[in-house]
C-alpha cells in the first residue's frame, strides 16, 4: 500500500498502484471484479449522505461502481488531472462530452481530420440540434486561431491524428481558446498519457478510447474522460443519466491492461521508429506518415510536445487498391481488423477501419489516399515485424 501521493511518482509505477488501495480484501492482491448494481447500507442517514455527495461510497453501478473506479484513478493520475469519468466506449465518451456542452446557439471549432465517428457528430448530429460547426484544415494554426478568435465555446482537437498522424500545436491552440474563454477537449488516444499530456499543456479535458493502447489487449471496450473537477463533473451528470457507463468487468480487464502501459508504449514507440525508417527507404512504399521521421511536417512540434512519437503509423504503396489488397494478405504478422493499440499489430485500409463512416468523397476532402494503409505496431519482436513487411514487399 502506498503512504505517498501517486501523483509522485512516475508514470509506470502509478499505472500499477493508482486506484487499487481501497479494495483489497481478505489480503487479495489485485483489485475484485464487483459485479453489484448496487450498493447497501445499514445506516439511512450514512446511505443519504453518499447519495448526496457529502460523503465516499457507492450507490449504483450506473453512477459508478468500485471496479470502475480502479480504472477512473488510474487514469486521473496518468493524465494528471483533478477528476476522471468513464464511458462504455471511446465514441460515448466523446458524444457524451461534446453533447454535455454544446447546446443550441453554442459554437465549436474543431479539425477536419478526427476519428471517422467524431467527424461524423460533428458533419451530421449537431447542426441538427443547431450547434455551428467549424472545421478547419488540421495543421492550418492560423485558421483554427482566426476561427476560436472569432468566439466559441468549444475546441477539439486529435493530435496525433487518425490516420495520418498529423501534428497541431497544443499549447499555441490552448493559448487562443483561453483568451475567448473556451474549453479546449483533446482526443489523446493515439499519444497515450505515457507520451503526451495535454492537460499539462493547458488543454482542460482529455478524452482516450480506453479500447485502443489503455487496454492494449483488444478485449474490452471503454471510453474515459479527465480534467477539471467542474467540467469532469457536468460530462458525468449528463452521462449516468444517460446511461452509457462502463460496467465492471471490462473495467477490469482495463484497469489490468493499463499495469503494463508504460512497457507496451515503450516498445511501440521503439518499433515503429525503426519500421517508419525501414518503409521510408523502401522503393514500393510512396509515403510514410509518422511524426518521429524527421521530414513529417509535425516532427518539430511533436519532438516539443511529446515524450515519444506512438506505435501508430500509416503509409501508402506505390499502387492501386488492388495492391494494398495484395500486400495485406501477404502480411502474415498483423491482424486484417479494425482498432489499435492491441499487443498484436494491427493493419487495415482506412475505408474499412477508422473512416468507414465517411463516403469516397469525404475520404478525398480529407486527404486520405486510397492506397493508405493504417498499422498498428504490436508488442512483438520488430525482428520479425520488419521481416513480415518485408517479404510481403517483395511479392508485389
Ligand atoms: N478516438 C480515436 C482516436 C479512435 O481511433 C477511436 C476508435 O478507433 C475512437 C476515438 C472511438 O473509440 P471506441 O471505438 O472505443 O468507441
Amino acid at each position: 500500500m502506498m503512504d505517498k501521493d501517486l501523483s509522485d511518482y512516475k508514470k509506470g509505477t502509478a499505472s500499477v498502484w493508482a486506484g487499487e488501495d481501497q479494495h483489497f480484501y481478505e489480503g487479495a492482491i489485485t483489485s475484485p471484479i464487483v459485479k453489484s448494481v448496487t450498493f447497501a447500507y445499514k445506516d439511512p442517514d450514512e446511505w443519504h449522505n453518499v447519495s448526496l455527495g457529502k460523503s465516499d461510497g457507492y450507490i449504483y453501478s450506473r453512477n459508478t461502481n468500485p471496479t470502475v473506479h480502479v480504472l477512473e484513478e488510474k487514469i486521473r493520475i496518468l493524465e494528471g488531472a483533478e477528476a476522471a469519468t468513464s464511458f462504455a466506449t471511446g465514441m460515448a465518451a466523446i458524444s457524451n462530452t461534446l453533447f454535455t456542452f454544446l447546446t443550441a446557439g453554442k459554437r465549436v471549432v474543431s479539425i477536419k481530420d478526427t476519428y471517422g465517428g467524431t467527424s461524423k457528430i460533428f458533419l451530421d448530429f449537431l447542426p441538427v440540434y443547431n450547434v455551428d460547426v467549424k472545421l478547419c484544415e488540421t495543421t492550418d494554426h492560423e485558421e483554427l486561431e482566426t476561427e476560436i478568435a472569432k468566439g466559441c465555446d468549444l475546441v477539439y482537437l486529435e493530435t496525433p491524428t487518425n490516420p495520418t498522424l498529423k501534428i497541431i500545436d497544443i499549447k499555441r491552440i490552448c493559448a487562443a481558446a483561453k483568451r475567448v474563454g473556451a474549453i479546449v477537449v483533446v482526443d489523446n488516444t493515439f499519444a497515450t498519457p505515457v507520451n503526451q499530456n495535454p492537460i499539462q499543456l493547458g488543454a482542460d479535458l482529455v478524452i482516450h478510447s480506453a479500447t485502443k493502447f489503455l487496454c492494449g489487449h483488444s478485449d474490452a471496450m471503454g471510453g474515459v474522460l479527465a480534467g477539471k473537477k467542474e467540467l469532469v463533473k457536468k460530462v458525468f451528470q449528463f452521462r449516468e443519466i444517460n446511461g452509457a457507463s462502463l460496467q465492471a468487468d471490462p473495467a477490469y480487464l482495463i484497469a489490468r491492461g493499463m499495469k503494463t502501459l508504460e512497457l507496451r508504449v515503450e516498445r511501440q514507440n521503439a518499433s515503429a521508429q525503426k519500421i517508419a525508417e525501414y518503409l521510408k527507404s523502401h522503393q514500393k512504399v510512396s509515403d510514410v506518415f509518422y511524426p518521429g521521421l524527421e521530414t513529417h511536417p509535425g516532427h518539430q512540434i511533436a519532438k516539443e510536445q511529446m515524450r515519444g512519437f506512438g506505435g501508430m503509423m500509416s503509409f501508402s504503396l506505390d499502387g492501386n487498391y488492388e495492391m494494398v489488397k495484395h500486400f495485406l494478405q501477404k502480411l502474415k504478422l498483423v491482424h486484417l481488423a479494425a482498432s489499435l493499440g492491441s499487443v498484436g499489430t494491427l493493419a487495415g485500409p482506412p475505408r474499412t477501419t477508422s473512416h468507414v463512416e465517411l463516403t469516397e468523397e469525404q475520404r478525398k476532402l480529407l486527404g486520405i489516399p486510397e492506397s493508405l494503409i493504417r498499422y498498428s505496431v504490436g508488442i512483438e519482436n520488430v525482428e520479425d515485424l520488419l521481416g513480415d513487411l518485408e517479404q510481403a514487399l517483395a511479392s508485389l
